[in-house]
């Protein structure tokens, strides 16, 4: 019933523009094409949507979707900073890379990874105020490797945190709908992290910034050898 009716609400409201435009609007040049602006901007949402819908779909279908294997930190890390660096600079916030060891791989699906690193990250750019700074941060911990995605944002408040990692669970409803958001992305983020025997937290205070941390395993000797050995290198 709630994925009935987030697609009804952007649908229903792209309804009523076409509708008011057919009944007259469109002879409006006043009007008409702040109507066309609006019915645009729902789609959008729309798309948005059913393409997260489609991914939670595919992550919790429990097929084997996903091509584990070690996977280096730096360069998806910098991808998706990379990513989002016109928006954050559109905001003159700092986006920064901060490993303590560049060598570092996880066991992962690389899109996987992807998904999970840029989702954290576009909620640090979307949530935080203007001239704010937005971190990543990874280090080797045992056998795990540690991703924090840091931000000194609003933060979420403590009664609202054990929630919002479920679907649709928004703190300020109205706030993400006006950045563009699903209500899907964390809960996207937390499946993929079990998928991949990894887990997530988040350290936050109302007014203090939050901290997303993400523990994902880290290959055993033999398996990143393998691949980084001078004999594969040459796919032999
Ligand atoms: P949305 O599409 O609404 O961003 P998410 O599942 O990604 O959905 O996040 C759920 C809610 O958690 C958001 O609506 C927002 O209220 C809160 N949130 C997530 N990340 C942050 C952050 N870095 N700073 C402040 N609030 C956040």
């Amino acid at each position: 019933s709630n994925v009935s009716h987030e697609l009804k609400t952007p649908l229903t409201a792209i309804q009523a523009y076409t509708e008011t435009l057919l009944d007259g609007a469109l002879d409006e040049p006043e009007h008409r094409v702040r109507f066309v602006e609006r019915i645009a901007e729902q789609a959008n949402r729309l798309h948005a949507l059913i393409q997260d819908l489609l991914r939670l779909a595919r992550i919790e279908s429990g097929e084997n979707v996903f091509d584990v294997r070690a996977v280096a930190l730096k360069p998806i890390v910098e991808a998706c900073l990379e990513e989002h660096s016109a928006v954050a600079e559109s905001k003159s916030q700092r986006l920064s890379a901060e490993p303590a060891d560049d060598e570092i791989s996880v066991m992962a699906d690389e899109e996987g990874l992807h998904t999970i690193l840029s989702n954290l990250i576009d909620n640090a750019v979307k949530y935080t105020q203007e001239s704010g700074a937005i971190a990543v941060r990874w280090r080797a911990e045992n056998g795990a490797a540690i991703i924090e995605v840091e931000d000194n944002g609003p933060g979420i408040p403590v009664e609202h945190q054990p929630r919002i990692f479920e679907r649709f669970y928004r703190v300020d409803r109205a706030r993400s709908r006006d950045v563009g958001g699903t209500g899907l992305g964390l809960s996207i983020v937390k499946h993929l992290v079990q998928v991949f025997g990894g887990g997530i937290e988040i350290r936050s205070q109302a007014g203090q910034g939050t901290t997303f941390s993400v523990r994902l395993p880290r290959p055993e000797e033999g398996e990143e050898s393998e691949l980084s050995s001078p004999l594969n290198a040459d796919g032999a």
